[in-house]
C-alpha cells in the first residue's frame, strides 16, 4: 500500500508504519545524545504510552535510564485495507527497538479505564517485575466507561462561568476567525472531571498497591497543561482546567494514603505542543503556532522528548526539584513566563487572515502535526509500496 495522509479536520485518519518508526527512532537518537539519567526508575508504567507525551516518557526511561517499561495504550491495529493508528505503529516500533537494545517493553492495547486492564497489568508486572518503582498517567480520552456502573462519561471542552468569543484557526480551511463558545452546564463541567480528572488515575494507584506491586519510594505523576491568561479561558479555567485541578486533588489524596510506600505523587506541568489530544481543542492551533515561532526565536523551543527529559532529570528524579505552590512540578516555564508571553499577545492581538503565515510559525505546526502520523519525515519514502500490516509482541 502507498499511504499517504488523509487528513480530516484536525485529524488525520491514517498514518504511515515507516515514518512512524523514524518518528520514534528520531526520539530515541535525541534521548541517547543526552547524558544518562541519573537515579532513575527501572521499572516503569506508562499509562497511555503510544503518542505525545506517555510515547516520550516511555522512550526516555527505557533509552535515557535502561527502565523496563509496561505501557497501556488504546490503538486500532491495521488490516491488510486500514492502515492502523499512529499509536499502534510507534508502539511497534519501540518494541523493535527496545528488543534490539535488550530492553524489557510490554504493551497492553485496551481501555485503561476498565478494572480487566488493570488486573492484567498488574498479573504481568507480579510475574515478570515484582514492583515499579514509576508509574506515569498520560491518557487523553473523550469518553471514559465508568468500571463499575458502566456509565458512560464525555468530557467537554467549553469555558466556565459565561461565554467565550475569541480567535481560532480553522485548519481545514486556513483560516483565522472568531469562534464563540457556550459556558458548560453543570453536568458537563462534572463529566469532564469524571473522564480528565484524578479518579482514574487513583483507582490504578489503589489496585496497584492492593495487589503489592508498588515499589517503596515509588512515584507517580500524572500530566497538565496549566498555561497563562491567553488561554485560561478555554482551557486553564475551563471545563478540562476543571478536570486538571481535580490531579491536583487526587495527588494529594495519594501523598496521604501511601506514606508507609514514602510514595510521591506529582501533577507536572507541561508545555503547550502539538499532539492528537492538542490539536482537538479549539484555538489552540492558533496559540501553538505562535508560541512555536515566538519560542523557536528565543531558542526555547522543546517538542515532547525534550520536555520529558528534563522532567526526569530537573523533577522527578533530581534531587532538589522545584515545586511551585501547589506542589506541582513545572517544565512550562519557557513557555508562560512573563516576557515570553508579552511577545504572544503581542502577536495574537495582531493576528488576522492576511498575516497568519507571517505572524505564526504555522509551517512548525503542520509539519509537527504530520509527523504525529509518520508523515513528511526526511528519509522516508512515501511513494513506496509498504506493508501496513505490522505487529508487536
Ligand atoms: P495523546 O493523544 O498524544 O496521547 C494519549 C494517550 O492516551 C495515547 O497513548 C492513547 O492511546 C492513550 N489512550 C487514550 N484513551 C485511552 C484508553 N481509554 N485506554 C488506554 N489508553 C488510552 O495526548 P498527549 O497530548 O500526549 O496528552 C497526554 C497528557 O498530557 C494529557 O493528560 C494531556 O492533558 C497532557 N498535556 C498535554 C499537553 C499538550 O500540549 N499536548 C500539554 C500539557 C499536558
Amino acid at each position: 500500500m502507498v499511504i499517504h495522509p488523509k487528513i480530516r479536520g484536525f485529524i488525520c485518519t491514517n498514518a504511515h508504519p515507516v515514518g512512524c518508526a523514524a518518528h520514534v527512532q528520531q526520539q530515541i537518537d535525541f534521548i541517547q545524545q543526552q547524558p544518562k539519567i541519573e537515579a532513575a526508575p527501572q521499572r516503569v508504567l506508562v499509562i497511555g504510552c503510544s503518542t505525545g507525551y506517555g510515547l516520550a516518557t516511555r522512550i526516555a526511561t527505557a533509552f535515557g535510564a535502561g527502565a523496563k517499561t509496561i505501557g497501556v495504550c488504546f490503538e486500532k491495529e491495521p488490516t491488510e485495507k486500514r492502515t492502523g493508528t499512529a499509536g499502534w505503529y510507534n508502539t511497534a516500533a519501540f518494541h523493535d527497538a527496545a528488543k534490539a537494545t535488550g530492553l524489557y517493553a510490554k504493551s497492553f492495547n485496551g481501555d485503561a479505564f476498565s478494572n480487566e486492564m488493570k488486573a492484567e497489568v498488574i498479573e504481568q508486572i507480579k510475574a515478570d517485575f515484582g514492583q515499579v518503582d514509576l508509574v506515569v498517567y498520560s491518557l487523553a480520552s473523550p469518553k471514559r466507561k465508568d468500571p463499575n456502573s458502566d456509565q458512560v462519561y464525555s468530557s467537554t471542552l467549553k469555558p466556565v462561568g459565561q461565554a467565550y468569543t475569541t480567535k481560532t484557526y480553522d485548519t481545514d480551511r486556513d483560516e483565522v476567525k472568531e469562534i464563540s463558545l457556550e459556558p458548560a452546564n453543570d453536568d458537563e463541567i462534572a463529566q469532564t472531571i469524571k473522564v480528565m480528572g484524578g479518579e482514574d488515575w487513583e483507582l490504578w494507584l489503589d489496585a496497584l498497591n492492593q495487589a503489592g506491586v508498588l515499589a517503596p519510594n515509588c512515584k507517580t505523576t500524572a500530566y497538565t497543561y496549566i498555561g497563562k491568561e491567553l488561554t485560561w479561558p478555554i482551557y486553564g479555567h475551563a471545563t478540562i482546567g476543571k478536570a486538571k485541578e481535580d490531579l491536583d486533588r487526587a495527588a494529594a489524596a495519594m501523598r496521604a494514603r501511601y506514606t508507609n510506600l514514602n510514595l510521591e505523587a506529582y501533577v507536572s506541568s507541561l508545555k503547550a505542543l502539538v499532539t492528537q489530544a492538542s490539536s482537538a481543542i479549539p484555538v489552540m492551533p492558533l496559540y501553538i503556532s505562535l508560541i512555536y515561532g515566538v519560542m523557536k526565536e528565543e531558542g526555547t523551543h522543546e517538542g515532547c522528548i525534550e520536555q520529558i527529559y528534563r522532567l526526569l532529570t530537573e523533577g522527578l528524579y533530581a534531587a532538589n526539584p522545584k515545586l511551585d505552590e501547589a506542589g506541582r512540578l513545572r517544565m512550562d516555564g519557557k513557555e508562560t513566563n512573563d516576557a515570553t508571553q508579552a511577545k504572544i499577545k503581542a502577536l495574537w492581538d495582531q493576528v488576522n487572515q492576511d498575516n497568519f503565515h507571517q505572524l505564526a510559525d504555522y509551517e512548525g505546526y503542520h509539519s509537527d502535526f504530520l509527523k504525529l502520523f509518520g508523515f513528511g519525515i526526511a528519509g522516508v519514502d512515501y511513494d513506496a509500496d509498504v506493508d501496513p500490516v505490522v505487529s508487536w509482541s
